[in-house]
């Protein structure tokens, strides 16, 4: 978390502690100060006040976007194959893909480009066959390999064949690399997370354009105006509306200082091993993203290695019954499964200096060295077959 942040959240851990909903003194200074936050949000994103509720997660705004025009409305909920399972999980729920299926609704899942882009031909082509879509959900910024969608373009395909549809994005990537203003006008539904820019964990926003669009999610006490029922987390609302001022106002700096540290990182990379692919290339991607495949390699071992070494990176492939998968998201993007096991995903952000440059190339070329020399698969060796990793299977 940003300092700042911390530092807004602790007056309302203590002494203003008390429920906004109250109608005595202290209820009404953390009322105000939940109003504040929601009118800095509304300005960083673009839109009113009224059209900001807040939630427990983007998990759960995602949630109730998706769910919530299903039950409004009925009918099908689009999404591209590599959305974050917050979204794609709903879809394939509808579609009967995962347990049980839905009554109300239904699902369907359109295929992207090499990139990640949502493929706009077959997403105007479902469009133009299913006439009940109640909702297309596009994220703007892709979690695991940093694609930029242009959202405006995406809206311009669904307005043209689903002029009822609503269109929601995922934009819980976005906030520290793109102006919220530019994508919100093309939404009716947007979700952001706190945690995703420096504000704590457990507070999500979900802005409903032009007033409800969809059912809640949460019925009970009536709180943000009957959108969201639940008693405030004053302490994190208020945190995550400075997190969210702070990101905004630094955005355009900070974009130019990560480029030319990520794109450091990447080439050194590159400098120092043999093996090194772009899964997209830069001009696609935010600043703070930096995604390869390495061949010769697994990456679940890498990772074992990195954080020995004190370097933080995940891989974003789920290890199920001791059988490495390859991400949905690669797979989406048709990388090829050998390539895929060897995926890195590395991140940078606001405390990421020059220093952790350097020492990121260091140990991950040491990394991949030994593991070449110790263990070499899968360029080498049959790389079809699922494989049991050692030090994962040592270390849990
Ligand atoms: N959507 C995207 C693109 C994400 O990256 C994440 C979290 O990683 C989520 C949704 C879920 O957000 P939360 O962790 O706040 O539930």
């Amino acid at each position: 978390m940003r300092a700042e942040a911390v530092e807004a959240m602790m007056p309302y851990l203590s002494e203003l502690y008390a429920n906004p909903s109250g109608s005595h003194r202290f209820a009404r200074r953390a009322r105000q100060a939940v109003d504040e936050a929601r009118d800095t949000v509304a300005r960083v994103v673009g839109c009113h006040p009224n059209e900001v509720v807040f939630t427990g997660c983007g998990t759960e705004s995602d949630n109730m976007a998706i769910v919530g025009a299903i039950a409004r409305r009925g009918g099908v909920a689009l999404c591209p194959a590599v959305e974050h399972h917050a979204v794609l999980h709903v879809v394939e729920h509808l579609d009967g893909r995962s347990s049980g299926g839905h009554a109300s609704g239904r699902g369907s899942v359109v295929g992207v480009d090499a990139f990640g882009r949502v493929d706009l031909d077959e997403l105007a082509a479902i469009l133009g066959a299913t006439p009940d879509v109640t909702i297309v959900s596009v994220m703007a910024v892709n979690n695991e390999v940093g694609t930029i969608t242009d959202i405006a373009e995406v809206a311009r395909v669904v307005r043209r064949h689903a002029p009822d549809a609503l269109l929601h994005t995922d934009a819980v990537q976005s906030a520290c690399w793109l102006d919220l203003r530019d994508i919100t006008p093309h939404v009716d539904l947007l979700s952001l997370s706190a945690h995703k820019f420096g504000g704590p964990k457990g507070v999500g926003v979900l802005v409903e354009r032009g007033g409800p669009k969809v059912d809640p999610l949460l019925v009970g006490g009536g709180q943000e105006r009957e959108r969201r029922s639940g008693t405030h987390n004053t302490a994190g609302i208020v945190a995550a509306a400075v997190a969210l001022d702070l990101t905004d106002r630094e955005r355009v700096d900070e974009n130019v200082r990560l480029v030319a540290l990520r794109d450091r990182l990447v080439d050194g990379l590159r400098d120092r091993l043999d093996g090194i692919t772009e899964t997209v290339p830069r001009e696609y991607k935010v600043a703070g993203s930096a995604h390869v495949c390495i061949t010769g390699i697994e990456s679940e071992a890498l990772l074992f290695l990195l954080d020995e070494a004190g370097v933080c990176a995940s891989a974003a492939s789920a290890c199920a019954s001791g059988a490495m998968e390859p991400s949905h998201v690669l797979a989406a993007m048709g990388v090829d499964r050998s390539m895929a096991l060897g995926a890195l995903r590395l991140t940078l952000g606001q405390t990421t200096m020059a220093a952790d440059i350097e020492r990121a190339v260091d140990v991950i070329g040491a990394a991949v060295d030994q593991l070449r020399r110790h263990h070499p698969t899968p360029a080498v060796a049959d790389v079809s077959a699922p494989t049991t990793l050692d030090p994962i299977a040592s270390a849990s």
